[in-house]
């Protein structure tokens, strides 16, 4: 028998992978955000889009842990 545990689980991964694509957005909206603010364009915009980015990194690190805690996947 296998412990879930022993192996690479392919969800986890999944999440992660989605984790870390939610991060890099977040990071290149607040950029974006921040190049508008600078010319002094109009924001509002901007800021929904990087806000919309914030909500899907937290559901993403939500989803990720939910994963882990419910599996109890090490890996
Ligand atoms: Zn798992």
């Amino acid at each position: 028998m296998t412990n879930p545990a022993d192996e690479r689980c392919p969800e986890r991964s999944a999440l992660s992978t989605e984790l870390a694509k939610s991060v890099r957005e977040v990071y290149m909206q607040k950029r974006a955000y921040d190049a508008v603010k600078a010319k002094e364009q109009d924001k509002v915009e901007s800021w929904n889009v990087l806000q919309a980015a914030g909500h899907s990194q937290l559901a993403a690190e939500q989803a990720f842990n939910d994963h882990i805690t419910e599996h109890g996947c090490k890996t």
